[in-house]
């Protein structure tokens, strides 16, 4: 009896690895294998990095390292818990504070990533009775989030409101509806129109949810994001932002009326069941927020390197998108093609991100260009010089 059992158990061993083999064989076949990059602490020396998300060179900025050393010290190096227990402690309450004022809401709440934010958001507002629209390019955490909320989940055409004015319409009157955007496209580079989808959810009566990872610390006339200021807790009610790009330390936040953050304080399974956020890496945000209102000309350096590349972009005929944000894709389509521009670029110097499904849709796999108030003039030009010979190369 005892041999049997173990008999079935190897051969369960057996099947599962089977079926991984199966699948990480297809993988290698399709030509979409990934691999990590092992960098070293200081990449400038030997490599241009165009492909992190630090939009404004905080990542390394050692002021905010002293502010995290500083507090590690007095606090302790992790929280030793989650918020509900005893995690939670006063600098957590201050950056919350700091962020509610920054996007003008009344307030703020801490999540680990921005993956669990939007995981909890969703969770914990929307059950199987609820419909969630979404755009199709939104960011994996939105498409999961609904996933884990097992709502009625329906995604709309890229920034196309008629699409999901349809959507919305055909919905049952009196359910529960919210719509779920990415404020910046993180692989496309373009912006959600704010405006028209509050319009329409306000027209509907659904809750709108706008991710604005990518736009925090870059838009808004004090790097309040896309949506920030500019619009309110009435027009777009639940906003997420995440400090792991252009805030360049790591964590995100939910921000919206006291109803929204009690909810997700009471029911968000991503915030109650994890340790709260090292209180070094609060403070290193902290001190990152300073930077933001201390150093407008950060933001205007990069949007003046946008418009530059761009610009020359332009005049060499690269397939540049609509982007007016940092994050400037050429779109090349085939992903043998991003490999050769890639593999080219790197053995210059270049890091660049090479995106493919299942990232973005097949046919259009990219070279992602990430900008930063760090690079100098210089550096985009030989970008630019690269570029220039791999698109003449292609064309004689
Ligand atoms: C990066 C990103 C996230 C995830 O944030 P993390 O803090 O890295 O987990 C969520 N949404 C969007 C749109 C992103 O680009």
């Amino acid at each position: 009896m005892k041999e049997r059992l173990l008999d079935t158990q190897a051969g369960s061993t057996e099947r599962w690895r089977q079926w991984l083999e199966t699948r990480l064989a297809r993988r290698r076949d399709d030509g979409l294998w990934r691999e990590r990059l092992t960098m070293s602490p200081s990449p400038s020396a030997t490599l241009r990095d165009f492909a992190s998300n630090d939009y404004l060179g905080l990542a390394r900025d050692p002021r905010l390292a002293e502010a995290q050393a500083a507090a590690s010290r007095h606090y302790g190096t992790g929280s030793r818990a989650s918020h509900l227990v005893n995690g939670h402690f006063e600098i957590h309450d201050q950056l919350e504070s700091r962020l509610a004022e920054l996007t003008g809401r009344p307030r703020a709440l801490l999540f680990s990533t921005g993956y669990m934010a939007n995981l909890g958001v969703l969770q914990a507002l929307c059950d199987t009775k609820t419909h969630i629209f979404q755009d199709r390019y939104n960011h994996a955490s939105l498409l999961d989030g609904a996933a884990l909320s097992g709502a009625r989940s329906r995604r709309f055409h890229h920034n196309a409101l008629e699409d999901l004015a349809l959507l919305l319409a055909r919905s049952p009157e009196d359910s529960l509806k919210l719509v779920a955007s990415d404020g910046v496209f993180s692989m496309d580079g373009d912006c959600a129109n704010i405006e028209g989808l509050s319009t329409l959810c306000q027209r509907y009566g659904a809750a709108l949810m706008i991710d604005d990872a990518h736009g925090l610390g870059v838009l808004g006339a004090h790097g309040d994001g896309c949506v920030g200021r500019a619009y309110s807790t009435r027009e777009v009610p639940i906003l997420v932002g995440t400090l792991g790009k252009a805030l360049g330390t790591a964590g995100a936040f939910v921000a919206g009326d006291d109803i929204l953050i009690d909810a997700l304080i009471q029911f968000s399974r991503p915030y109650l069941y994890t340790t709260a956020q090292p209180p070094g890496v609060t403070a290193a945000t902290l001190a990152a927020l300073d930077i933001l209102r201390d150093e407008p000309e950060r933001r205007e350096r990069l949007h003046n390197h946008i418009t530059y590349f761009r610009h020359h972009g332009h005049a060499l005929g690269l397939p540049l998108m609509g982007s007016q944000t940092p994050i400037q894709p050429l779109m090349l389509g085939d992903v043998e093609r991003v490999r050769r521009w890639s593999d080219t670029l790197r053995s210059h110097g270049f890091m660049i991100g090479a995106i493919r499904e299942p990232t973005v849709p097949s046919g259009m796999a990219r070279l992602r260009i990430a900008l930063s108030s760090d690079h100098e003039r210089s550096d985009i030009d030989a970008l630019l010089d690269i570029l220039e010979t791999l698109i003449q190369r292609e064309r004689s």
